[in-house]
């Protein structure tokens, strides 16, 4: 095993932290040139906000600290495969280079469902690596679900 890189580990923080919160353990890391911009937990329950998934918050948070609502050069780590709606987010904050742990097979859109950034109508597709620290960002998901039985 190769080391967790540190803004994946960072996500995979953000995500135990939303565990604990009692929301759907996902966390994602906006990292610049070597900088962390934002660090957010998913948080739809406790904001009342069904767009409040980690990516959206980071990428929010990251748009802020820039001052644009373009994410040029910016990488973005999450713990689970994106969904459609955070795909397209991604796309539109122009995100560089997506990595992201475990696959999601029922809500992902990256390599499941639609595969957003593979459709012509996708206007910006980042480099993307999957299943960085797959095994432990899947644990995380799979002990909080399981907790809830
Ligand atoms: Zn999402």
């Amino acid at each position: 095993m190769f080391p967790v890189p540190d803004p994946m580990r960072r996500a995979l923080d953000a995500a135990r932290d939303a565990a604990l919160a009692g929301e759907v353990p996902v966390g994602a890391v906006v990292v610049k040139d070597g900088i962390i911009l934002a660090t957010a937990a998913n948080a739809p329950r406790a904001l009342c906000d069904p767009t409040a998934h980690a990516e959206i918050q980071a990428i929010r948070a990251a748009a802020l600290a820039l001052g644009s609502d373009r994410l040029k050069g910016c990488d973005l780590w999450v713990t689970l495969e994106p969904c459609a709606m955070c795909a397209g987010a991604i796309a539109h904050a122009r995100i560089a280079r997506l990595y992201y742990g475990a696959a999601d097979a029922k809500g992902g859109a990256v390599e499941h469902g639609p595969r957003f950034f593979s459709q012509p109508t996708c206007h910006h597709r980042p480099e993307i690596y999957a299943g960085i620290a797959e095994t432990e960002a899947a644990a995380i998901l799979r002990e909080f679900f399981a907790a809830r039985r």
